[in-house]
């Protein structure tokens, strides 16, 4: 994701643009393993101002997730908006991006972007009913029977309550 600006700089405040296509391979952030089941799609338009370059655009992906709830491998399609400067020669502090003398490479700023704005929680679908936590059957496909046999296990008096109940009855 690199490219050159030198017409840009001769002529500050009028903007130029980029697009790119770029297959990208796992990514790894905080642990996590990050894969691509698309391309990266990224847009993007950059106009210097006399000391550097504003880039602002946004980039679409479908990611490999896993459901949070089931546990399933699913297509998750992805989008994120960026807008970052980039300088020549940034300071410590300064929260900018490093430049060529006539050149922008934005790919770490987009990943930077993309890490910052991935989905904390992602579901394979709105009314997916997970697994159960009893058995750890998916219950999207089958309806086991614990629901009302966890409630007596967690409850030692139960049984008693059952026998009590049963007794008053005879
Ligand atoms: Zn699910
Ligand atoms: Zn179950």
């Amino acid at each position: 994701m690199k490219f050159n600006v030198a017409a840009e700089m001769k002529q500050p405040g009028r903007a130029g643009s980029y697009e790119a296509l770029e297959t990208c391979p796992t990514q790894s952030y905080l642990g996590r393993q990050i894969e691509f089941a698309s391309p990266l799609a990224v847009r993007a338009a950059y106009v210097y101002d006399g000391e550097g370059f504003t880039v602002k655009g946004e980039a679409q992906v479908t990611l490999c997730s896993e459901c949070a709830r089931c546990g399933k491998s699913f297509e998750e399609p992805f989008g994120f908006a960026f807008e970052e400067r980039f300088v020549k020669n940034p300071g410590p502090d300064d929260e900018c991006y490093p430049m060529g003398s006539e050149e922008l490479d934005i790919a770490k700023m987009v990943f930077d972007n993309l890490f910052l704005n991935l989905p904390l929680h992602s579901v394979c679908s709105e009314d997916c009913k997970g697994l159960c936590p009893v058995c750890g059957c998916d219950l999207n496909l089958v309806q086991c029977a614990c629901v009302g046999a966890e409630d007596k296990a967690i409850n030692p008096f139960a049984k008693l309550e059952t026998l009590l109940y049963h007794d008053k009855e005879v």
